[in-house]
């Protein structure tokens, strides 16, 4: 598990899917290997601000003593993680701590079910959350990642024959918007998704 629900600055968090299908075989591994953008000492003095998210997060979840009792639990989740923190350019290791949940079950099963946190309900968000390897939501990942995808083409498509028919971004057939307007519109679609990529897509 990535929890990404109260981790950036000033960046626009992706929307968190609205269903999600029932795709888990409840392996556990996410209950196992949780990390989050903050450092254990960051969330600790959110906690102490009365930062819900980091509260709920805290709640359920307690640090493992080093990266490499981690990785003994969930080996290729931990250096997925890694990978994926070099690539994006946020890796700090000694902000790094992986955490494991206090109600999973050596069977990987949730102790608290009903009544497990949302970000928890709502795992793994969406089509770029950092998943364990083999989990089931691999597929669903997949087409949520073809949905956005497709949908920020589209409005690059619009853009593109706008500008060949309204070289003055102005009277723009069948379009009750400038280009202006349409541009600033696909930003804001884009913008959730710029550190996945948006902007190449
Ligand atoms: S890693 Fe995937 S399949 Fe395994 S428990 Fe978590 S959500 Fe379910
Ligand atoms: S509360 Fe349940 S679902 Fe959430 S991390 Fe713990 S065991 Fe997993």
């Amino acid at each position: 598990m990535f929890n990404d629900t109260f981790s950036q600055g000033q960046e626009q968090k992706p929307p968190v899917s609205e269903s999600l299908p029932d795709l888990c075989h409840k392996c556990g591994r996410c209950c196992k290997s949780a990390t989050t953008f903050h450092s254990y000492k960051e969330l600790q003095r959110r906690v102490e601000l009365g930062e819900e998210g980091a509260m709920e997060f805290l709640r359920v979840f307690q640090p493992f003593p080093s990266i490499e009792a981690a990785r003994k639990a969930v080996p290729e989740q931990v250096d997925q993680v890694i990978r994926v923190l070099e690539r994006e350019d946020r890796l700090v290791w000694d902000d790094l701590t992986f955490y494991h949940c206090r109600y999973v079950t050596e069977e990987g099963l949730c102790g608290i079910y009903e009544e497990r946190p949302s970000f928890c309900k709502q795992f793994p968000v969406h089509g770029w959350g950092v998943i364990p390897p083999g989990c089931g939501f691999e597929g669903w990942q997949y087409s949520q990642r073809e949905t956005q995808q497709a949908q920020v083409r589209k409005l690059k498509e619009l853009q593109f024959q706008m500008e060949m028919l309204s070289p003055d971004g102005i009277h723009m057939p069948t379009r009750n918007m400038t280009l202006d307007e349409l541009r600033a519109s696909i930003a804001d679609v884009m913008e959730p998704w710029v550190r996945f990529g948006a902007e190449n897509w």
